[in-house]
């Protein structure tokens, strides 16, 4: 079955078309110009954006999948976790796609399509497998038997997400927002040894993380040295703070794959776009036994392919399609794959 699925959860506007583990065209639309002057996402600004962009985006993607409207099997749609605002737009345009088509509508989970989206570009993912999301709102570590129906949590951060530091200690180097991509490009000319930044919860016996300490600790770092006025070595603490995170993130991946038996990991989120995050789970990965897949850093970010790509996992599960009047929840929980 071909499957359109529609992103709006947060800045990106995208729209995947799917046909079950082969994606045959996608397009996106971001507001993200819009909302760099504040810093962050505009919840407002982004609502009004995807109203604007809904229509020729899914143009777009039709066009270069090369299919119909009428081609269309399914329509899969993020039902959660994101801005309320913006999930409604996509949610709304979903359903008077269903409605016009008369094909069946799946409200799914933002969180498990970053997970799903590894299959298109790396086939059917082992069961079990363990997912490590790192995204802008999230950083957990999941156990994922069945990403169509069942994803349970073993891990998640206690304070801010992993591009959610990577976002704010751009911003105390003066960087550009989103933060993330910045970071990586500063990094490459710094030394990630240049300071000792902590890493929180390292030893801590749990599948948790917690970066608020190391983000207050890079801004104490960097504020000290102007009121010294002394110059702030954006790459070195760009590198040293990645660093910290990457160490972290993967060291902790690998912990859960071996105390639960599981030899595949996938990472997936925003974050797993990181070029340092992907260069050392190759090498502890490869170390320690650990099949490691990571889809290309397009499908990292947001993109409507990921929500296709559960849409397509969820009709071959025989999932009961959602009710028409499936509502937008912006805290939808992880382990609800579907509403
Ligand atoms: P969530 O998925 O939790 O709802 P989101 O959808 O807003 O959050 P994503 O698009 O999945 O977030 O990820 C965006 C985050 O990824 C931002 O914090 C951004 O800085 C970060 N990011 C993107 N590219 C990179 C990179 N190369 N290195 C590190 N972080 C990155
Ligand atoms: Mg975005
Ligand atoms: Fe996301």
């Amino acid at each position: 079955p071909l499957v359109l699925g529609i992103e709006t959860s947060c800045d990106e506007t995208g729209v995947g078309i799917v046909r079950g583990h082969t994606l045959l065209g996608d397009a996106i639309a971001s507001s993200v110009d819009e909302h760099a002057r504040f810093g962050g996402v505009v919840p407002e600004v982004a609502s009004r954006a995807h109203l604007e962009a809904m229509t020729p985006t899914v143009s777009r993607a039709l066009a270069k999948a090369g299919v119909a409207f009428e081609d269309v099997d399914a329509i899969a749609v993020t039902a959660g976790p994101g801005l309320a605002g913006a999930l409604l737009v996509g949610v709304a345009a979903a359903k008077a796609y269903a409605l016009a088509l008369g094909k069946p509508l799946y409200g799914v989970n933002h969180l498990a399509a970053h997970v799903a989206v590894d299959q298109l570009e790396h086939g059917p993912l082992p069961k079990p497998s363990v997912a490590l999301l790192v995204s802008g709102g999230h950083s957990s570590l999941l156990l994922v038997p069945d990403v169509a129906t069942d994803v349970r949590t073993l891990g998640s951060t206690v304070d801010d997400a992993a591009g959610e530091a990577f976002d704010k200690v751009a911003r105390v180097l003066g960087l550009g927002f989103p933060g993330g991509p910045h970071i990586d490009r500063a990094a490459r000319s710094g030394a990630p040894d240049a300071m000792a930044f902590p890493r929180g919860k390292y030893d801590d016996g749990t599948y948790d993380f917690s970066f608020s300490g190391l983000k207050t600790a890079v801004a104490r770092w960097v504020e000290a040295r102007e009121r010294a006025g002394e110059p702030v070595p954006v790459a070195d603490v760009a590198a040293s703070f990645q660093e910290a995170v990457v160490d972290v993130l993967t060291r902790k991946a690998l912990t859960v794959c071996r105390e639960n038996g599981v030899a595949d990991l996938l990472i997936g989120g925003g974050v797993a776009a990181n070029s340092r995050l992907r260069a050392m789970a190759q090498e502890r990965c490869a170390a320690a036994g650990v099949r490691l897949r990571v889809p290309r850093p397009a499908l990292c970010t947001d993109n409507g392919a990921m929500v296709a790509a559960l849409g397509a996992e969820l009709v071959a599960a025989g999932a009961f399609p959602s009710a028409l009047d499936v509502p937008a929840d912006s805290s939808l929980p992880i382990t609800t794959v579907t509403v």
